[in-house]
């Protein structure tokens, strides 16, 4: 239903955001004075002024968050209407940094008993991960609401990456709306690029036959001064969205970052992120199962998806991945040896192996993909692509990074060995060579 005019409407004056706001910040002056002097009183994190409105079809939500004489007002606007009218996306979006600072949470609203009770477990789960998150009190009016009989569609978080498009495939019968998030990802400063990214997310959603609702927020703006982004913050930053949500899902997907296999502490979790379910909606933490590659296997056999798929965060302008960093360079890679790779034009150059080759793979994150790419090479015959199993591996060896070698050196005995191979009949070894080329010049 977006379109440029509604989403001007929607978006109303242009917020004011400093562009390195998203760098990640462990707490402000505050938080670290009280953590580090036992003896000062506990400070309350009160929730107040809480006001919902509504406006044409769209709807929007605020409070102001204060914290001894520091204040904040923070809001969401909703493309579409309704939303909740009860207060638990706010116990969603305070309870980390009350737990950070120590303070007691004190809502000036109604929480239903669901929520009130699995606040609980996400204390105790946080608690223990992070020795920074300390159990509090909390005090909000208790609304035990009538459960809904009527049927609700489910909805699914999307930013059009691979683990969006994973799990709308996946569940692409059951997800009728996709929920693409200003503030999330991008600041709201970068008002043509968030405006470009939603007109993509809402063409690939009509294209599959789906609904998309923007939602904009400057939670992230509080939220940075006092609880770390991806380890601690950002499960129930997309919970308070799911609460405020609610009347219109029965379900509301959040899209895994990790397998089963890499799973640590982390702010969106399959622990954690079902505890800001509310007696409405029930949150669901899916794609665990799948390893990055089977994702992005998932993908290459979908059309809509190669032709919409956006994964770098580098600001490269609203559409293109850059083609540079290890995130594109993965994706990528993987494509590539689906056979998918030329069926995805949303990557701004051609893959480089060179760069593939560089890639530092000193976190175990970073080598977990690259290994699983080499792997998945060889399964499908790595003989096909010499080039690229040669790049995955001084990858792994760390051979560029530590500058022993110059790439054109390199280049020019990978090639020898390329050659070498066409006589074993390496169909794939015509592209590989022109893209070293190309890469090398
Ligand atoms: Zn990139």
């Amino acid at each position: 239903m977006c379109n440029n005019e509604a989403f001007g409407f929607f978006l109303g004056p242009a917020p004011v955001r400093p562009r390195d706001a998203y760098r990640p910040r462990t707490c402000d002056a505050m938080t670290a004075s009280h953590l580090s002097d036992s003896s000062a009183p506990s400070p309350t994190l009160r929730v107040e002024d809480i006001r919902h409105s509504h406006d044409r079809d769209a709807a929007r939500a605020s409070a102001r968050l204060s914290i001894g004489s520091t204040q904040h007002d923070v809001w969401f606007r909703v493309s579409r209407a309704p939303i909740a009218s009860r207060a638990d996306a706010w116990l969603c979006a305070t309870l980390i940094p009350a737990m950070k600072l120590g303070a007691a949470l004190q809502i000036d609203g109604a929480v239903g008993p669901r929520l009130l009770a699995s606040s609980s477990s996400v204390q105790d789960i946080m608690a223990m991960w992070s020795p920074r998150c300390r159990r509090v009190s909390i005090r909000a009016d208790r609304s035990d609401v009538e459960p809904r009989t009527a049927p609700r569609p489910a909805a699914c978080f999307f930013s059009g990456g691979v683990d969006s498009f994973y799990t709308l495939l996946k569940h692409r019968d059951a997800i009728d709306t996709l929920i693409f998030v200003h503030g999330h990802d991008t600041p709201l400063d970068e008002r043509d690029r968030l405006a470009a990214i939603s007109q993509r997310i809402h063409a690939a959603a009509r294209e599959l036959g789906k609904s998309a609702i923007d939602v904009e927020t400057n939670l992230r703006d509080f939220s940075e001064r006092y609880a770390t982004w991806a380890p601690e913050y950002f499960g129930s930053f997309l919970g308070s969205i799911a609460a405020l949500l609610a009347p219109q899902f029965a379900t509301i997907y959040i899209p895994a970052s990790c397998d089963y296999n890499q799973l640590d502490p982390f702010g969106s979790h399959p622990l954690l992120d079902p505890l800001w379910s509310t007696d409405e909606m029930t949150i669901v933490h899916d794609g665990c199962e799948a390893t990055r590659f089977q994702r992005v296997a998932r993908i290459a056999a979908s059309d809509v998806a190669l032709r919409y798929l956006r994964v770098c965060l580098r600001d490269r302008g609203p559409i293109e991945n850059c083609a540079r960093c290890e995130k594109c360079l993965r994706t990528m890679v993987s494509l590539r040896i689906l056979g998918a790779l030329d069926h995805c034009r949303t990557f701004a150059h051609p893959l480089d192996l060179a760069r593939v080759a560089r890639v530092d793979t000193s976190s175990d994150e970073t080598r977990s993909y690259v290994e699983e790419n080499l792997r998945a090479l060889r399964d499908v015959g790595a003989a096909n692509d010499p080039l690229l199993e040669q790049a995955l591996q001084d990858a792994l060896g760390g051979l560029y990074r530590r500058g022993v070698w110059g790439w054109p050196v390199r280049a020019a005995r990978l090639a020898g060995r390329a050659l070498r191979r066409q006589g074993r009949s390496a169909p794939r070894a015509e592209s590989s060579r022109a893209v070293v080329s190309e890469a090398s010049s």
